[in-house]
């Protein structure tokens, strides 16, 4: 890796605690990946920030991850510095009661499930589509996740992002939300924080609805299995591509321990000691099959961490 050693000297004078070699089949829901030769858990905004402006100052390649649940992390050891987000879970509310609307403000690391119990203690409702979407408010933001007709970015007021330069609050509409797309995918842009507006609601009702959203989930997708959620986007102006998998019968087709799930024909599934190149093959088996009887090639929504 380049500059390894100057990035561990940094890391140690500065008192920021890494890990070397460290396994990303811990940090990604499918449990499938190799290692990272350095991998940091930053404990605070202001280390992300230092880190972040350090490693392009030396021009250093990283990868911000944050609850690793749309992440197919390559089989080889994977040479650009991995930065974690999931200790960054600062948040603050502020409302005008008398308008009934309240905003809060939340870190990227923050999961959606501790977001959503703390939402339902406030009495903050809009946000319960989202309860069962097991990423990070960074990763939401970045995949502009959404359920059930919602997607995160209707919520959104404002992201703080760095560029690699400087702090900026980036608004709404500069944003550029569409489906599973943002701003931010594919770019050097990392998501600090966001503020969302909500609005106040009887902490009940929330709980209620959160838990009518996280049946839909049980009863339709394979969530006691490991996965990275639906593999591939929607098409615009085709049937889900979960349907035309399951018409075209192949559902519980494996390819290694990957297996397309019999319950979801969506969602890929480990079933055992799946590696990335078995997913990536079934993937690719996929997209031939719908390109052969469809004329179209689905694209992943799944992100890719490494060759
Ligand atoms: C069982 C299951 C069900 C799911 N259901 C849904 C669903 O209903 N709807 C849905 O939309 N998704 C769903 N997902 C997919 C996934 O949970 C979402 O895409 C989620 O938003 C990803 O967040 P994450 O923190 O895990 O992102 P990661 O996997 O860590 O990262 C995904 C992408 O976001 C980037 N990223 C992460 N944090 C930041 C940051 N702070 N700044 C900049 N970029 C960042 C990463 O670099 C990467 O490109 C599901 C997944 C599983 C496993």
């Amino acid at each position: 890796m380049k500059n390894y050693s100057k990035i561990i000297d940094t890391l140690y004078q500065n008192k920021i605690q890494y890990k070397i070699d460290e396994n990303l089949s811990k940090h990604t829901s499918i449990k499938i990946g190799g290692k990272a030769k350095i991998f940091v858990e930053v404990k605070t905004e202001k280390e992300l920030v230092f880190l972040l402006k350090y490693l392009s100052l030396i021009d250093t390649k990283y990868h911000i991850l944050g609850n690793g649940t749309n992440t197919l992390a390559c089989d080889d050891d994977f040479e650009e510095v991995v930065i974690c987000t999931k200790a960054l879970k600062w948040y603050k509310v502020s409302g005008d009661t008398s308008k009934n609307l309240f905003s809060i403000y939340i870190q990227s690391g923050m999961g959606l499930f501790e977001l959503n119990k703390k939402l339902r203690t406030l009495g903050l409702g809009g946000l319960e589509f989202s309860y069962g979407i097991p990423g990070s408010v960074g990763g939401a933001v970045c995949m502009n996740a959404g359920a059930y007709g919602k997607c995160i970015g209707d919520f959104v007021e404002y992201v703080k992002i760095f560029d690699g330069e400087r702090v900026l609050k980036i608004s709404k509409k500069n944003m550029l939300f569409s489906y599973r797309q943002s701003l931010v995918q594919n770019s050097n842009l990392v998501v600090l924080g966001v503020k969302l507006n909500l609005q106040k609601s009887d902490s009940k009702d929330i709980e209620f609805l959160q838990k009518q959203y996280f049946q839909k989930r049980l009863d339709s997708q394979p969530y006691d299995k490991l996965s990275f959620g639906s593999c591939f986007k929607r098409y615009e102006g085709k049937e889900p591509i979960s349907k035309l998998i399951d018409d075209l019968g192949l559902k519980g087709y494996r390819i290694g321990d990957a297996e397309i799930s019999k319950k979801h024909a969506g969602f890929i599934i480990n079933i055992g000691s799946a590696t990335c190149q078995d997913v990536r093959l079934l993937i690719k088996y996929i997209q031939e099959k719908i390109f052969e009887h469809y004329g179209f090639v689905p694209e992943p929504e799944v992100k890719f961490l490494g060759e």
